[in-house]
């Protein structure tokens, strides 16, 4: 298959006159065209994007999918009546099935709004891997790229459904992985849940995992600031360092949020080689804080961009984040110059992408072929000055049109060509009705 667009996000430049060329799910090659191919030029693997700009599929590096059916219930709460009141209730109400249509209807609206990969953080396990694999079919139903982040939870707050020991979620993460070597589009990662969710034994467990796999493993990390009181009292040193104590802080492990660390663990971070799950909207919506993101870039932290959860976050684009990641770190130093698009669209894409330990991300030979198209005239991506720039700051979800995922179609003219998008909301509906915050 070819794709001809108008225009190529080629090397952080938008090319005209280039062709992708995409073989088993591989970009084969970025190539001039018209090329001296003659009829070739009209042949039956040319797909012509008229009006179109072609970029890469976005990378959403984290994400909670079955929040998406709790979209709306947390509004105006903090992280504790949020919690308590909406994530613990409601996650307890899903069956196997609602699982799976919560995260078809997020994989869904991530596609619609360009993104291509994601990773779910997924926690809702009953002591077992079957609500994992609904999660799974989900996905290769809706036709996205998923980081299965297979949580790991056992602090006795939390909703039993949550809970496994230490040994046995090991075994089953483990078993999940192997389970999936070798699949092309779905990638299992051990996810200790944070220092509050997991003991001292479980987050070990996690990075045991990781280190005999040969994977990532993710945990939340200092999202609010209570945590690194508490960790303190509890075991005499905050979040990273004790992270580090534990022996875990290393390449292998990606941070999510990373709002309240001090100077010495932001270098700790740079030191060890750990990488960041930056979610800026939902930091926003629950009223976190703001994650030092230019000194992390400054020590050399690999930053991916996330949306979190849809009740945390109500508008599932990593390209809103990019645009919130941008104006955040602009406020923060009260200076305009910071952060500027370009590095917040490498968040978003291919640093994302690396965090991951994934190859999609850019639009170059080798690369996985993970595409989206948008569309050059719709209004928000006029005039165009310079259109990366508007991308990240202007663009509207509603210009995406088109999403390849593997060489695959997901979405053609706004639609999803995978599933019934109309039955999917539909299934949405009748489950959540009567859903009402006590
Ligand atoms: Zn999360």
């Amino acid at each position: 298959m070819r794709l001809l667009a108008d225009l190529v996000l080629v090397n952080g430049r938008f090319e005209p006159g280039r062709a992708v060329e995409i073989a088993d799910g591989r970009i084969t090659g970025v190539t001039p065209f018209p090329p001296a191919w003659g009829d070739a030029a009209f042949a039956d693997d040319l797909v012509r994007l008229p009006g179109r700009a072609l970029l890469p599929g976005t990378v959403n590096a984290h994400c909670h999918t079955f929040q998406s059916l709790l979209r709306g219930l947390g509004d105006d709460m903090d992280f504790m009546s949020w919690r308590d009141r909406v994530l613990y209730p409601f996650s307890t109400r899903l069956d196997r099935e609602g699982i799976y249509v919560g995260a078809a209807f997020a994989f869904a609206e991530m596609l619609l709004h360009g993104a291509t990969t994601c990773v779910d953080f997924f926690y809702l396990q009953d002591a077992g891997n079957d609500n994992a694999r609904a999660v799974i079919q989900a996905a290769r139903d809706v036709g996205i790229r998923l980081v299965l982040a297979r949580a790991m939870y056992d602090w006795e707050g939390a909703p039993a459904r949550y809970r496994e020991t230490p040994a046995d979620a090991a075994r089953r993460v483990t078993e999940l992985i192997r389970a999936h070597a070798g699949d092309p589009l779905i990638t299992v990662q051990p996810a200790p849940h944070s220092l509050h969710g997991a003991s001292s034994a479980m987050i070990r467990a996690g990075w045991e995992v990781a280190e005999a796999a040969d994977t990532r493993f993710h945990i939340h990390v200092a999202e609010g600031q209570y945590e690194g009181r508490q960790t303190l009292k509890e075991h005499g040193a905050t979040p990273i360092r004790l992270l580090d104590r534990l022996g875990v802080l290393g390449p292998r492990m990606i941070g999510v949020h990373c709002v309240w660390l001090d100077d010495e663990e932001l270098a700790l971070m740079g030191a060890r080689g750990a990488g960041l799950a930056y979610c800026p909207s939902s930091n926003m919506v629950l009223g976190d804080g703001i994650t030092r993101i230019t000194e992390m870039q400054g020590l050399g932290i690999r930053i991916g961009l996330g949306t979190d959860g849809g009740c945390t976050n109500n508008r599932l684009s990593v390209f809103e984040e990019m645009r919130m990641a941008a104006l955040l770190q602009k406020v923060r130093h009260l200076d305009g110059t910071r952060l500027p698009a370009e590095d917040a669209f490498r968040m978003g894409t291919a640093d994302g992408s690396a965090l991951l330990g994934l190859d999609a991300g850019e639009i170059a030979p080798g690369r996985a072929a993970d595409l989206v198209a948008v569309d050059l005239g719709h209004p928000s991506l006029h005039p165009r000055a310079n259109l990366l720039k508007s991308v990240v700051y202007a663009m509207s979800p509603q210009a995406v049109t088109d999403a390849w995922v593997h060489g695959r179609a997901a979405v053609r003219g706004g639609r999803l060509v995978t599933l019934d998008q109309d039955g999917l909301l539909a299934r949405v509906r009748a489950l959540t009705h009567d859903w009402r915050v006590a």
